[in-house]
């Protein structure tokens, strides 16, 4: 029984040419298998179910080596599993990749060195393309070609800002306004401007920070004469660091939380 197998990358659409070629070559229309994939491997579906429905005997017919697959390496090693099973290839495009024409030795050996030969100039072509890319590219940088998206912001430009924010002179989102970027960049670049540095932001530094801004903060406007709480200006004769309201609401919160103490032992007031 001739099975056919088709391949389109999903960019060109049309798999017909392939089809009517796999007709004329004696392939019946259901026994084709169509995968709209990349041939970069063989983990493509239809072509996974074809395997499993292929017995002894058989024959895939592909039109050409590159639809049934990129990685000529990999084609080598697929192309001898499925001979292993007695199972016959034959790429349309170049007849000499054809098992049924040489059922001996030979016609392994000729396929297998085929293959090979392809795998290495495949190979070569890549390292060749590499290596005038390469050579490309340094020409170009050499003439002053930036390369890439170009770096809007770079942590080096702001050492001064993300020094200041670790001696807590100022919160994150002034240091944020100052270098003028967005919170995801900013957090980018301080991971950057950390390990650039050497500097480990611990859990503990978080609560050494926020305690040490609480602490500012009251003695900031216990100096200002401000309500330590809500801020608000303490008037001439008022010698507590609270406002009155706020100094009534603290007591109030300290008698419901004592009430709840209790309650919660069980005891009765
Ligand atoms: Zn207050």
């Amino acid at each position: 029984m001739n099975y056919g197998y088709v391949r389109v990358s999903t960019r060109e659409q049309n798999e017909d040419r392939q089809v009517v070629a796999l007709v004329d070559a004696d392939v019946d229309k259901s026994n084709i298998f169509i995968d709209k994939e990349s041939g970069k491997d063989f983990e493509r579906k239809n072509y996974k179910r074809m395997l499993k429905k292929l017995r002894k005997g058989d024959c895939i017919v592909v039109k050409s080596l590159d639809r049934f697959g990129r990685n000529y390496k990999e084609v080598q090693s697929e192309w001898q599993k499925i001979t292993k099973r007695g199972i016959d290839i034959r790429i349309l495009d170049m007849p000499i990749l054809d098992t049924t024409n040489h059922k001996d030795l030979i016609g392994t050996l000729i396929s297998d060195i085929v293959l090979q030969l392809l795998a290495y100039v495949a190979q070569t072509e890549r390292e060749n393309i590499k290596q005038r890319q390469t050579e490309g590219i340094a020409i170009a940088k050499a003439k002053g070609v930036q390369f890439g998206r170009k770096q809007m912001f770079d942590y080096i430009n702001y050492t001064d800002v993300f020094e200041k924010l670790h001696r807590h002179e100022i919160t994150s989102t002034q240091a944020m306004t100052q270098i003028g970027c967005c919170e995801g960049t900013f957090y980018k670049l301080l991971k950057k401007y950390r390990t650039a540095n050497n500097i480990t932001h611990t859990k503990l530094d978080k609560q050494a920070y926020y305690a040490e801004c609480k602490k500012r903060k009251y003695i900031e406007r216990k100096e200002s004469h401000c309500c330590v709480y809500c801020g608000e200006k303490l008037q001439e004769n008022n010698k507590y660091v609270q406002c009155d309201s706020c100094r009534e609401k603290a007591a109030k919160y300290r008698k419901a939380k004592i009430f709840k103490k209790f309650k919660t032992k069980g005891d009765t007031i």
